[in-house]
């Protein structure tokens, strides 16, 4: 950090110790390795400092000032310094109704929209296909000082392509390694990766699925595609399971966020986000001009 920057103010950044959790969710959640996702619980509620859902928002707005304020200095610092700012990117992956989108709704939902870059990754285009997998990935990547926010990401080229066996298998287990690389080389340029996957019960799916159908609103968020994807929920539980097992390195963890309940998932990944920010600290930029000088010249205008 340069020497010319100005100091923190003091308690900007304060949250109340009531809406922090008793450990850092980056431990609580993280996945480990030789952990079985089968034995961790959709409707957990870990590092939640609250009641339960009655005391959700209050949690949420307790965090908000600190989350904007760090999202908007990590912007300005982006203007100031370029790449060396940094940015972070969060991944979201999770089964159809998990909460991919609810979580860009009420998480980003509380920053400066114009600090964000969000993508979301669909069936391949013919073009995108003729590419490299990682090649519109990497052409979504967030800038300097913004906080990217994929909807689905790379890790679909070895979900959906593994479980629908879309390319031959060996050429899938080579993707875990080549993702490996791809990760340690985005960290490497200050990218810093915030890679959560949302964990929900298929009794809960069922339950969101049928509120798709039986609400003219929620028409729109059903597939007829998301039946058949259903119909597979132990292939993808088992290529989660590896994704998890074979992508997590200790400098790239994973994070299961427990989705049953919404509440919690949103609470879960906007405190995820800014414990990372924390750890970040970007700074207010220095001033490139005399700033006394220039109240001067203002004040006698
Ligand atoms: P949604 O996110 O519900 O709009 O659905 C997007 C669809 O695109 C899902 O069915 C994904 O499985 C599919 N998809 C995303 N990435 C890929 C990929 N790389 N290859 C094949 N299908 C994909
Ligand atoms: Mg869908």
């Amino acid at each position: 950090m340069s020497h010319s920057r100005r100091q923190t103010p003091p308690n900007a950044l304060t949250v109340p110790e009531r809406a922090l959790p008793d450990t850092p969710l980056r431990q609580a959640l993280r996945f480990r390795p030789g952990q079985s996702l089968s034995d961790l619980d959709p409707a957990a509620t870990p590092g939640y400092p609250g009641r339960g859902k009655a005391d959700a928002d209050e949690l949420t707005d307790l965090i908000r000032p600190a989350l904007d304020q760090w999202q908007e200095r990590l912007f300005a610092d982006g203007k100031e310094r370029g790449p060396a700012a940094g940015s972070v990117l969060v991944v979201l992956q999770g089964l159809d109704t998990a909460g991919k989108g609810g979580i860009v709704r009420h998480v980003f939902g509380l920053v400066d929209p114009q600090g964000l870059h969000l993508a979301s990754f669909k069936q391949p285009t013919p073009e995108e296909l003729s590419h490299h997998f990682l090649w519109r990935i990497r052409r979504q990547l967030p800038g300097p000082g913004l906080i990217g926010v994929f909807d689905r990401s790379h890790y679909e080229d070895v979900l959906v392509v593994r479980v629908d066996e879309l390319i031959p298998a060996e050429q899938v287990d080579r993707r875990y390694e080549e993702i490996n690389r791809f990760e340690a080389d985005l960290q490497a340029s200050g990218v810093r990766l915030v890679k959560c996957f949302l964990n929900i019960s298929p009794q809960e799916q069922k339950e969101r699925l049928l509120a798709r159908l039986t609400d003219p609103a929620k028409w729109w968020k059903y597939s007829t595609n998301d039946i058949k994807v259903r119909a597979k929920w132990p292939a993808y539980q088992e290529a989660y399971q590896v994704a998890l097992d074979r992508c997590g390195p200790a400098a790239a963890p994973w994070y299961v966020i427990p989705s049953d309940r919404k509440w919690y998932r949103n609470w879960a990944v906007a405190m995820l986000l800014l414990e990372e920010l924390d750890d970040l600290a970007p700074t207010w930029p220095a001033p490139d001009y005399d700033v006394a000088a220039e109240l001067a010249r203002v004040r006698s205008s």
